[in-house]
């Protein structure tokens, strides 16, 4: 299929992230009239295209997906059909597969359309009630606890909005996490959105301990599907966070000479007034 006055097409689809009804009608349309649909995972696909009646032949397109299999796609774009990728939910590239794909198209000179709807990050942004103006979109955090605590380390002075995707695994040690790092700033609000648009759905929106209350209180509310959206630092709060932490390095590389790392790290940071496991993590960074 060939688009009315354009080349070949690869179409980026979004689908549903739970409900059903937000498919567009739009995307039903492109995906009947396409000549293939690549998905993330052909069996999980297959129930939804049936669901809205669309019989295209569909192959399947992950992150796993050796470069023979992308040229496999390239080629069927090389030969005039059109293609649209879907991932399992929401929209392609977004935390999902797809971006090898798109820019290896684009390479070729292929037309790649958006046919836009739903995506986590978006639709929890729109009912966090943060600032939304400046956000950065950090995708799924470490799973291991001291990469993770590295990482919101390395985050804790940006003053935009923070987004992150996380599992029912890992959302109370995340949460855990939060608390190490921004536990102390009672200013700092954290959304968290769980099953958006699904049977279940639920909001939990205070400071980081409270969040982390909430989530601790009822099992149920580590269940499902993750979005976590936190204030940004204020510019006079991330100066003065990063001058403390930079003094607590100092002061732990002192008494490092005469004590273990964990109890040069304590004392430090009882001295400069920070988080314990945030120093912690940075002064493993600088023993690596
Ligand atoms: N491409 C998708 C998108 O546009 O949102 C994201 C795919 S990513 C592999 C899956 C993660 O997105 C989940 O672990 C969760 O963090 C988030 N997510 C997806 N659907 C969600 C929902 N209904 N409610 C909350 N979070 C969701």
């Amino acid at each position: 299929m060939q688009d009315s006055n354009e080349g070949v097409v690869l179409y980026i689809v979004a689908t549903p992230i739970g409900n059903l009804d937000d498919m567009s009608a739009r995307a039903i349309e492109v995906l009947k009239r396409v000549d293939l649909i690549a998905a993330e995972d052909t069996r999980h696909s297959k129930r939804l295209l049936q669901h809205f009646a669309v019989n295209t032949q569909l192959t399947s397109h992950h992150d796993f997906s050796s470069a023979a299999e992308v040229q496999k796609l390239l080629d069927h774009l090389a030969s005039g059909k059109s293609l649209a990728l879907i991932s399992d939910a929401g929209t392609p590239l977004i935390s999902d597969p797809g971006y090898q794909l798109v820019s290896a198209a684009r390479s070729l000179g292929v037309e790649v359309l958006p046919i836009p709807g739903p995506s986590a990050v978006i639709a929890a942004l729109s009912v966090a009630g943060i600032a939304c103006d400046r956000f950065r979109f950090e995708g799924f955090l470490p799973a291991k606890s001291t990469q993770r605590l590295k990482r919101l380390q390395a985050l804790a002075a940006e003053s935009a909005t923070l987004v992150f995707y996380e599992s029912p695994h890992r959302i109370a040690a995340s949460l855990a996490d939060f608390v190490s790092v921004f536990g102390a700033d009672e200013q700092r609000q954290l959304f968290v959105a769980r099953e958006l648009t699904k049977k279940f759905e639920s909001h939990c929106l205070g400071s980081v301990a409270q969040v982390a209350d909430w989530a601790e209180g009822d099992t149920n509310n580590t269940r499902g599907e993750f979005v976590l959206v936190l204030s940004g630092a204020s510019v006079q709060d991330a100066a003065e966070q990063e001058a403390g932490m930079q003094r607590a390095q100092e002061i732990a590389r002192l008494l490092r000479a005469d004590l273990s790392l964990k109890r040069a790290v304590a004392l430090a940071a009882e001295i400069a007034g920070v988080r314990k496991n945030a120093l912690y993590a940075l002064m493993l960074q600088e023993a690596d």
